[in-house]
């Protein structure tokens, strides 16, 4: 009963899906747009390749049935153009042939078709292929939403959702090999906020999270550039990327943050700097080479913020290495 229930559900489902019908046998078109509408699917019809092509484009059916033969093209060259298309890849195409040589069915495959159909077609037969088609089509969209989602969910903290520790590393890995490649100079911030522990003790540990969440939002409101990264590197502190920017760059930048954090005036009254939460910030900037380790980079910026931190706190220390 409820297997019943569930199959009948997503039929309903596949049946809402949009057929494109190509061939330039009218006769064909029209038999095979009254199978497909008495089944429950909305068709949109072509006469040869470059209606196909235009239809493809501005309709995104979820399923071709492409003749083989066409008048201003192969059918075939279509079915490969179709693949590069927006969407293409994912979208089924099922080619009708009249001839079940070798030949023609191995070129079908090759070129992205997914299954054939011999003509005369046989309903019986269509129905079904067409129904596993669009049932898979539909897992495939499915399963690779998913792993965006969890890619995105992967590298992504919870808490701040700004880039998280493991995103920071692969972009610094991937920016300093490019960093290598183009002979530029790469910098590097961490910022730690003052007297945290004091702040959670103070105003409880969920106002130390959107404290948290307060901060990476201001931070990352600093860095414009396209490859600039703010990421939650550990519990109160932040790392920041900066590709192509030398020291000076990073400190106008870690003055604007301290600037931006200051500002936000977050009550902080057991703070031994200021009535404010303020940030200690360390800098570096190196120009990367062949037998460098980007780990220097992240040693000499946790020094720079502990000496900046010994200083009193509420200030940056930064080097050129
Ligand atoms: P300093 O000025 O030297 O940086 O002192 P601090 O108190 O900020 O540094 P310490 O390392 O002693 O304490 C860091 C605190 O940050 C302790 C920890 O409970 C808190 N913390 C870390 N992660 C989180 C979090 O996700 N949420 C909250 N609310 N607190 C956190
Ligand atoms: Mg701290
Ligand atoms: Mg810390």
């Amino acid at each position: 009963m409820n297997s019943e229930r569930i199959l009948s559900s997503s039929s309903f489902n596949l049946l809402k899906s949009l057929i494109l019908v190509v061939d330039d046998d009218r006769a064909v078109r029209m038999q095979l747009r009254h199978w497909l509408e008495a089944e429950g699917y909305r068709v949109v019809e072509a006469a040869d390749g470059a209606a196909c092509l235009s239809a493809y484009e501005q309709e995104h059916p979820d399923l071709v049935l492409l003749d083989i033969i066409l008048p201003d093209q192969d059918g075939l060259e279509c079915c490969k153009q179709i693949q590069r298309m927006s969407g293409g890849s994912y979208t089924p195409i099922l080619m009708m042939t009249g001839c079940e040589d070798e030949a023609s069915i191995n070129r079908a495959f090759a070129w992205g078709a997914m299954d054939y159909i011999v003509k005369p077609i046989a309903w019986s037969i269509l129905r079904h292929r067409l129904r596993r088609l669009l049932q898979d089509s539909r897992r495939n969209r499915n399963l690779e939403t998913e792993n965006q989602q969890l890619m995105r969910l992967a590298t992504l903290d919870s808490l701040t959702q700004i880039p998280n520790r493991r995103r920071f590393d692969e972009h610094l890995d991937a920016m300093w090999r490019q960093m290598v490649r183009e002979g530029g100079l790469i910098s590097m911030v961490i910022g730690d906020v003052d007297f945290f522990k004091a702040y959670n003790d103070t105003y409880g540990h969920p106002s130390g999270d959107q404290c948290l969440q307060t901060i990476a939002k201001a931070l990352s409101r600093c860095c414009h550039r396209p490859l600039d990264l703010v990421a939650r590197y550990g519990g109160e502190e932040f790392g920041i990327i900066l590709p192509q920017t030398d020291l000076k760059g990073a400190l106008n930048l870690t003055a604007s943050m301290k600037v931006a954090i200051e500002a936000l005036q977050l009550p902080h009254r057991e703070s031994l700097v200021d009535d404010f939460v303020t940030m200690s910030f360390g800098a570096a900037a190196v120009r990367p080479s062949v037998n460098m380790w980007s780990g220097l980079l992240l040693e000499a910026t946790d020094e720079l913020l502990y000496k900046a931190k010994a200083a009193g706190r509420k200030q940056t220390c930064g080097i050129e290495i």
